[in-house]
């Protein structure tokens, strides 16, 4: 019998496949004693296991080589070296020898102790370690309950690091990290049961293309290893063992929307300009250096959103100024000429680089993430920004800095370039003058965007981040599947801050682009164009989708359905006037005059 299960369509797209459960909640332990005469056999048992965790990361580690990215790898790597360093390879032996103890509980003792010394550091860095070592001890325990399995003394677990290729992964919750290795090992998509469409890892699928649904509580305990499911990202839906027919029509809708990509494509070389003439930029989000491919693909008028954060995850020490350097040349180059807008670190939230379980704030959203730990951490800020100066130096670059709030945050971030221009001057370091790096900031938090005038007056350029502009104007965390229904772009809150601040940039004389995911939702790119928005940012294979609204349309003919929109009380009836303003024709009617020369300036009034 079929099961249907609803959850939050976070990446659209249709995968159908076998499901891979991942049971990675932590395995309980507890201490048994050890009879003398098979104590030798308790460290045997030890030793298969390390040795089995070892195969099993030099499997992944051999099957993302060619294409991987470096951070996956390094936290690869991390971890092979921390299996064979002597106080998880060794001193367990010992404990076992001399405790009498199963190998279990001499792990976890030695665990403790290392997450001890890791957690009083206090270099953040060196903190990070402790998950390092949590992650290199539970997949030992795994192992060590695998060989039980194998030998016939426990029930069967999924333990093993599996084969993912074509499978739809279904797990309690995931890490942006775990998305990107699961693109590298070709899953067919998958589901959680926590999560919301705003966090970083549903925001990776819909970068990488994997089809995703999120929030599904308790989903893995209705489905069986290997049965066979449909996950309709759009519909946030996934179905459990669909009949013939459902299959027949899921395929049958894999094949529509390939066909709708192929005729996307042919749009791939069309400038985007609305049918009035008003040239419109699309540039692409990217998140990891191997995005670009993707952006070449989708013709992206440079990139408008670097989320460098992703550099600093899975590893234990923060990229070096070298590291930064090196990426970014290799991106400018990459991108030929056109701009590059580096996000500085936006590290904290859901994006923390201790995120397992470590002592977190209260309210991490509201902590110290965004610029707000870049000034807090000048070592780890510096670095970055003296590598984009220098950057800047082969390429237009666009320095970008997250979730301003104060203006006394933009002062004191433009104070620090400008003390690190003097000291590159003074090291004969070479970097690119005042029109190769324009400095510009992320409107995300409403008192910016109220505040939009004055941030306008001292930056080049603003870019809104409405993904967290929605998640602090109406109060819910992007990441929590419980309040989703409560995230709305359409909010007249929300749509009054995005007119507020393209209004600012437009009176300073600045561009404004707008990067949260809003910008690659079809549904709300005429609004957006009403409201005075040119430029938009967003995954590169969502692009051309947006390209195609923005080519269909006359920038004239959305001002009283947009206005409407915009004042609209009720939400319903707003939907309804925001489907009408998408409805209009604007090609037929173009078809229909001999020539239509629209207003490029239209505008919502208010
Ligand atoms: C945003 O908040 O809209 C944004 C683009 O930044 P991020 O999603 O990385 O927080
Ligand atoms: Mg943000």
């Amino acid at each position: 019998m079929s099961l249907m299960f609803n959850g939050i369509g976070a990446s659209r797209g249709i995968a159908i496949g076998p499901v891979h459960l991942l049971q990675r909640d932590r395995i309980e332990i507890v201490e048994a004693a050890i009879p003398k005469m098979r104590v030798e056999d308790e460290v045997a048992r030890f030793e298969r296991a390390v040795a089995a965790s070892r195969g099993e990361l030099q499997a992944t580690l051999e099957q993302v080589k060619d294409n991987c990215p470096e951070d996956i790898r390094s936290f690869i790597e991390t971890h092979l070296l921390m299996l064979a360093d002597p106080a998880l390879d060794e001193r367990p032996v010992e404990m076992i020898r001399e405790q009498r103890c199963n190998a279990e509980w001499a792990l976890k003792q030695q665990r403790d102790a290392l997450v001890e010394v890791f957690d009083s550091m206090d270099d953040p860095y060196l903190r990070t370690r402790r998950d390092d070592v949590d992650h290199v001890v539970q997949s030992i325990l795994r192992a060590l309950h695998q060989i039980d399995v194998d030998d016939g003394r426990a029930e069967g677990a999924d333990a093993a690091l599996p084969d993912w290729r074509g499978k739809v992964v279904v797990a309690d919750d995931l890490t942006p990290a775990d998305t990107v290795l699961m693109q590298h090992q070709g899953v067919a998509g998958f589901a959680t049961e926590s999560g919301g469409q705003l966090s970083h890892t549903a925001i990776l699928a819909r970068s990488l293309g994997i089809p995703a649904v999120l929030g599904v509580h308790s989903l893995r305990r209705y489905l069986r290893q290997g049965e066979e499911v449909v996950v309709d990202g759009k519909a946030g839906m996934l179905l459990a063992s669909p009949d013939e027919d459902a299959v027949a029509h899921y395929r049958r809708r894999q094949r529509e929307l390939k066909k709708r990509q192929k005729a996307l494509a042919r749009l791939r070389d069309a400038p985007s300009v609305t049918l009035c003439g008003e040239p419109i930029t699309l540039q692409a989000n990217i998140e990891v250096e191997e995005d670009i491919r993707a952006l070449r693909r989708s013709r992206a008028a440079g990139v408008g959103l670097y989320r460098t954060e992703f550099m600093y995850m899975n590893r234990s020490e923060p990229p070096d100024e070298d590291e930064h350097y090196k990426t970014y040349l290799r991106v400018v180059r990459a991108l030929k000429g056109a701009p590059l807008t580096i996000r500085t670190v936006d590290l904290g939230a859901d994006k923390e680089v201790d995120h397992e379980r470590g002592p977190l704030a209260h309210n991490p959203a509201l902590g110290l993430r965004g610029i707000r730990r870049c000034l807090n951490e000048p070592a780890m800020f510096i670095p970055q920004l003296r590598a984009i100066l220098r950057a800047s130096a082969k390429g237009p670059i666009n320095l970008m800095f997250p979730m301003l709030t104060n203006i006394s945050e933009v002062h004191q971030s433009l104070a620090l370039v400008e003390q690190i221009r003097g000291d590159l001057r003074r090291e004969r370091l070479k970097f690119g003058d005042e029109s190769a790096l324009r400095i510009g900031g992320m409107i995300e938090v409403p008192a910016a965007a109220i505040c939009a005038d004055e941030f306008a007056a001292a930056l080049d350029f603003l870019s809104i981040g409405t993904n967290d502009l929605i998640q602090y104007a109406l109060a819910i965390d992007r990441v929590d599947d419980q309040v989703n229904y409560l995230y709305d772009p359409l909010h007249p809150a929300v749509l009054r801050l995005i007119r507020g601040t393209i209004r600012a940039g437009q009176r300073a004389g600045i561009p404004v682009s707008l990067c949260g995911e809003m910008a690659s939702d079809p549904r709300y790119v005429r609004l957006l164009l009403a409201l005075g928005l040119r430029n938009f940012s967003m995954p590169p294979n969502l692009l051309l989708e947006i390209k195609s609204v923005v080519n269909a349309t006359r920038l004239a003919s959305l001002t009283e359905g947009a206005e409407a929109v915009f004042d609209s009380k009720d939400s319903q009836a707003q939907q309804e006037l925001l489907d009408e303003l998408n409805a209009i024709d604007d090609e037929q009617a173009a078809e229909g005059e001999a020539a239509g020369s629209g207003s490029a300036a239209a505008t919502v009034a208010g």
